[in-house]
């Protein structure tokens, strides 16, 4: 629904500075603003132009020019008489926002729009009096339109200029904050070459740490080796002398001297089990302890210990060494795996006053659990690791006054590990401890 605003003839050539003030007039009065309304008067004065030019054929005889008001656009409709020329006008569709020409083969009729802005206010009562003012405005000469047309070429001029000023000031400003960034870049690279710089040197010197470290452990293990291999011989010889004092062959003792040489041989045996505990632990730790792999028959282990071990057991612990079920083989290295589970059974056996002290194995996936369980005197649970560090014993425990060295579980351990499996504890105080050996079936070729 369109309303009409204004009519004009288009005679000839000097109609067109009419046309183009009008189309500025009726721009203003419903509101465009003043760019649009330039737009709107040379995209009009252009087609104008270009009917009435005589380049490239014959000029239009005529146009009649409509100025209406659609719903939020100002519509313009050209009706020339005469051939179209438009292609002439690339860029007219620039200048406004719809253009349509209709090329018919006597008459050329070009339709183009405008949006307005929202909330022009283009009611009834308004339009009238657009209208009005349009009917009683006279069209001025060409020349008042020539200075007029000037006049908004000076003010795009210096818009432009404005314009240009303005994105000079912001490419300094961008060129200004860029260096900025880039001087902040650098900083931080800089800094961070520096941080960079410290953690190399941080991890040379931590390798160098561990090197060392590494040495002085292999160190200790050299001498705990050397040191107890070089005692075994002397420690046995007192042994062995001390026997032989005590012997009825020999001449006979004093009571008094009978008892010293007792405490000689006593001492000495316990000096001896530390020293072999200290050689099997070295030995251990240098890696020079190759399992034999075989096929070993749990159930034929378990009776031999069940006889080695059953010595040590007194009248009120029970020692059950329960049949492994079925098949029970595993690929181990018999010697070790006896010297773990005696050492379990030994300990349970040590501090266990009353009750038992049960082994079993069972299978779990493709393990062997081989549990040790005593109804002893249980190990606190913040303890339950540091019983496996060299020489640690919880302090007062054994209730049965059996000494120890405080190296068993700690080799224990390594030997399992070297076997593919892990030892560990469940204890607490008062409710016995349960010792569980996981190990792989199928030996070093399960745990690799
Ligand atoms: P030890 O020669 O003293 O037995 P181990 O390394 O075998 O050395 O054990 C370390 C300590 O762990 C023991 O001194 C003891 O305090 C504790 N312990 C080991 N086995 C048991 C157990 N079955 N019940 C209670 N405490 C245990």
């Amino acid at each position: 629904m369109t309303d009409r605003l204004l009519h004009l003839l288009l005679r000839t050539e000097a109609d067109v500075f009419v046309v183009r003030q009008r189309a500025r007039e009726v721009a203003a009065a419903v509101g465009l603003e003043r760019q649009d309304q330039v737009r709107l008067a040379t995209a009009l004065s252009e087609v104008g132009r270009t009917l009435f030019s005589d380049r490239g054929g014959p000029p239009a005889t005529g146009a009649e020019v409509w100025f209406g008001l659609g719903s939020e656009k100002l519509q313009v409709e050209v009706i020339a008489i005469g051939p179209s020329r438009m292609d002439q006008l690339p860029s007219l569709g620039r200048l406004v926002d719809d253009l349509t020409i209709d090329d018919g083969p006597t008459t050329t009729v070009v339709r183009m729009s405008r949006r307005i802005p929202v909330g022009a206010g283009v009611d009834p009562d308004r339009l009238e009096r657009v209208r009005a003012e349009l009917a009683a405005s006279a069209p001025r000469t060409p020349l008042d339109e020539m200075a007029e047309q000037n006049e908004q070429l000076l003010a795009a001029l210096e818009e432009t200029r404005a314009h240009r000023d303005r994105l000079a000031r912001l490419n300094a400003e961008l060129e200004e904050t860029n260096r900025g960034v880039m001087a902040l870049y650098n900083q931080l690279s800089g800094e961070l070459e520096e941080t960079n710089r410290g953690v190399v040197a941080l991890y040379a010197e931590l390798d160098e740490r561990s090197a060392q470290l590494r040495a002085a452990s292999e160190a200790k293990t050299r001498f705990l080796a050397n040191v107890s291999h070089e005692l075994r011989a002397p420690v046995t010889a007192v042994i062995g002398l001390a026997r032989l004092l005590d012997d009825p062959a020999s001449d006979p003792l004093t009571e008094d001297q009978s008892r010293q040489v007792e405490l000689i041989r006593g001492s000495a045996n316990d000096l001896l089990r530390l020293v072999n505990d200290l050689l099997d632990l070295a030995k251990a730790e240098s890696g020079t302890i190759q399992p034999d792999w075989s096929e070993v028959d749990l159930r034929v282990l378990f009776s031999q210990l069940r006889g080695t071990v059953r010595a040590m057991a007194t009248g009120d612990v029970d020692l059950v060494v329960v049949d492994p079920p079925g098949e029970a083989t595993i690929r181990s290295d018999e010697v070790l795996l006896a010297q773990v589970l005696r050492n379990l059974l030994h300990n349970g056996l040590k501090f266990t006053a009353a009750g038992e002290v049960r082994m079993s194995a069972t299978r779990d996936g493709d393990d062997w659990l081989i549990q040790v369980v005593d109804t002893g005197v249980g190990i606190p649970p913040e303890l339950h690791e540091r019983i496996f560090e060299e020489f640690y014993q919880v302090p007062g425990h054994s209730p049965t006054g059996a000494t120890g060295t405080g190296l068993g579980l700690p080799y224990a351990r390594r030997l399992v590990t070297l076997l593919g499996g892990a030892l560990t504890v469940a204890s607490e105080p008062g409710a016995g401890s349960t010792f569980t050996v996981r190990l792989p079936v199928a030996g070093d070729d399960g745990a690799s």
